[in-house]
């Protein structure tokens, strides 16, 4: 496996795999077994696998936030290399954006609620960096997690509607043995915080045996699910049943929904590690 730095030379050296299909799994590195999952899946179904390693700063709305993101690469290409990647793609901030950025891809619609609320300008920035690595390895398929579920619908659309030759492939959230869904920024909480991270899943899954059970206001879910989460260490910032599509809130649950909950943990605003998860679920027919 090779560890590349410059667009140049990842270039070169992918004109030689380019016969056979490439498979790329873009990242933010400090890697774990959900992209793991993502890897593995991609050099299943392809010939070669990149794996970007890459914390892009444009899609941190909080600059401090960016500075604490864990980065580990000796470990992550080790990790990538055991998994069967071809390529570890880890460019520096320079490299992508060598000048300021003036060109950038907005989606709009399903990036105006849950995520892109709370986060101002978070969706360009994911848009524009996974656009301009798009355009750099140009692979057949990409992979990304379910676990982001908005970020996998915005990728989506941006492909449809800007006719990019790629096709996008979602992967099942993995996760700890308690539901704890696997998330790089798990490392930056307290053991405390730890302990009562697994309620953010289990809200969801309330939420979610509510629908299977014919309820259909989301309303009561919600607030049923939101009973889970009165631990003063957890601060909800959003607990929302959407259309899987546009991640909109339903008033009424008539066909596939996703239930997504972002939270923070830890009673300080600057100490607080930020965490998100999603279910999708099928309300059985009346
Ligand atoms: P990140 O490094 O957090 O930007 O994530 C890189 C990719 O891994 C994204 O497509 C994520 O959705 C995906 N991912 C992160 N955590 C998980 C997980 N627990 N299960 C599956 N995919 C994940």
């Amino acid at each position: 496996m090779q560890i590349v730095r410059s667009t140049r030379d990842l270039r070169q050296r992918l004109s030689a795999l380019r016969n056979h299909s490439i498979g790329f799994v873009p990242t933010m590195g400090a890697l774990h077994a959900g992209h793991a999952r993502l890897i593995e899946t991609s050099v299943r179904e392809t010939a070669s696998t990149v794996v970007s390693i890459f914390v892009n700063p444009s899609q941190f709305n909080d600059p401090a936030d960016f500075a604490k993101y864990p980065r580990t690469l000796d470990t992550d290409a080790a990790l990538c290399e055991s998994f069967g990647a071809s390529i570890v793609f880890a460019p520096s901030v320079e490299e992508i954006y060598p000048q300021p950025q003036q060109a950038f891809v907005d989606v709009a619609r399903v990036t105006e609620h849950l995520e892109g609320k709370f986060r101002p300008g978070h969706f360009r920035g994911v848009a524009t960096v996974v656009m301009k690595l798009f355009q750099i390895v140009q692979p057949d398929r990409a992979y990304f997690g379910e676990k982001d579920a908005q970020q996998l619908a915005v990728i989506r659309r941006m492909v449809e509607d800007l006719n990019v030759p790629v096709e996008i492939i979602g992967v099942p959230t993995v996760r700890e043995p308690d539901g704890l869904a696997m998330s790089s920024r798990n490392q930056r909480l307290t053991p405390a915080e730890r302990a009562i991270a697994p309620l953010l899943y289990q809200a969801l899954q309330l939420a979610a045996s509510r629908i299977a059970q014919g309820i259909r206001d989301p309303e009561s879910i919600k607030q049923e699910a939101e009973s889970l989460l009165t631990d003063p260490g957890i601060r909800v910032e959003y607990l929302e049943i959407c259309d899987p599509d546009f991640m909109a809130s339903v008033n009424h649950i008539d066909g596939p929904v996703r239930i997504a909950i972002a939270a923070r943990l830890g009673s300080h605003e600057s100490g607080s590690v930020r965490l998100i998860d999603n279910v999708l679920v099928t309300a059985p027919r009346p």
